[in-house]
């Protein structure tokens, strides 16, 4: 394999977060590297309108707004490449990336915006039925229901938004909730709550999603966990909307990681190891907007460019021994 290139910043994700980064190392002459990674765009490009992203009144769809910000980046420079990380090795500086399996290349700083990924319940007949009926994305797939029953899984924000989204197709929509209570903000639960098309069953979690042998689905099977009875619910789709997990495994010990497996920042953005920058859903499962992994990104971008500076305080490693790094500088260029 032979090094094709060496970068000054490198930014792998293309969310807002990667997109914002982007569109600030580039403004700040840094000729950003952006690895669009496989699902380029991010979460949004799953999204119908987005009502909660400053200025724009009216709200503006997902993909339009990635397109937007893509221009934007690119507009200044980023120099934006499809593709994948394959691995990383953050052991060495300059650090090195692997794309595709087949090319590595090289950078001073590293961004890492790779977000966050769709969780699914880990029955077994859940993933075997995946694109037979069961669905992480209800946007993508709402089409396929029409006037037929559906049911979604979850009791958050993502839950309430596709159940009250699939009624423009389904039949019905029975929300599965685990407990009796939803986590979802006031305005989505109202909003859920006085949509006729929507049912709950509350208390209760999937233990089978049916097929009877034919392929796609026919039912699920729920459990009430408080009486321990089960029942079958005969529909025609599930939808899964129980949260994400962060798209972390190339870092595993190489990046100090949380017990959900998120990338730990400090000050700022910065990881554990110096030069290496997170922003967006791989590091933040509180608040996990667009508008704040856009924050973060402009974030990362800012401390990526201090630390190429030498900035005293980002040569040394948070919390971690100091580095050979930290101890000789930053490579000039
Ligand atoms: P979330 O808030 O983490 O909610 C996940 C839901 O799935 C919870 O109700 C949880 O139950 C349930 N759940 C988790 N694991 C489960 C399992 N194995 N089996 C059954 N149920 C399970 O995730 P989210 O709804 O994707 O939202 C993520 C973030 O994005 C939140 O900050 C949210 O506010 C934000 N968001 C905002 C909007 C909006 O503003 N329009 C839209 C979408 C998302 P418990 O409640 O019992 O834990």
């Amino acid at each position: 394999m032979t090094t094709v290139a060496d970068h000054r910043v490198v930014i792998i994700g293309s969310g807002p977060a990667g997109l914002t980064a982007a569109l600030y190392a580039a403004r700040a002459n840094l000729k950003p590297l952006l690895v669009e990674g496989l699902e380029a765009g991010g979460q949004l490009m799953l999204t119908t309108m987005v009502e909660n992203w400053p200025g724009y009144r009216d709200g503006i769809m997902g993909p339009d707004l990635m397109a937007e910000m893509r221009a934007q980046a690119l507009r200044f420079g980023t120099e934006a490449l499809e593709g994948n990380v394959t691995a990383v090795d953050l052991r060495q500086r300059p650090f090195s990336l692997v794309l595709d399996s087949t090319r590595r290349i090289t950078t001073d700083a590293l961004i890492i915006a790779t977000g966050a990924s769709a969780r699914w319940l880990e029955l077994g007949s859940d993933r075997k039925l995946a694109g037979h009926g069961v669905s992480t994305c209800a946007t993508c797939d709402g089409y396929f229901f029409r006037g037929k029953p559906i049911a979604v899984i979850g009791g958050g924000d993502s839950a309430m938004e596709e159940a009250i989204y699939l009624t423009k197709f389904a039949s019905k929509v029975t929300v599965v909730h685990r407990r009796d209570a939803l986590r979802a903000s006031k305005i989505m639960q109202d909003k859920a709550f006085a949509n006729p098309k929507i049912e709950f069953v509350w208390d209760s979690e999937v233990v089978e999603v049916k097929d009877v042998g034919r392929g796609e689905v026919t039912g699920i099977v729920v459990r009430n966990v408080k009486t321990g009875q089960t029942r079958e619910l005969p529909l025609d789709g599930v939808f899964i909307a129980i949260g994400h997990t962060p798209n972390t495994a190339l870092f595993k010990g190489q990046l100090e990681l949380d017990a959900n497996g998120y990338i730990v920042t400090r000050q700022g953005t910065r990881t554990s190891v110096p030069g290496v920058f997170a922003a967006g859903d791989v590091q933040d499962h509180v608040y996990r907007q667009a508008v704040t992994a856009a924050g973060s990104g402009c974030m990362a971008a800012i401390d990526a460019e201090r630390y190429l500076e030498g900035m005293p305080e980002h040569a040394e490693a948070i919390g971690a021994p100091r580095s050979v790094e930290a101890r000789e500088g930053v490579r000039p260029r």
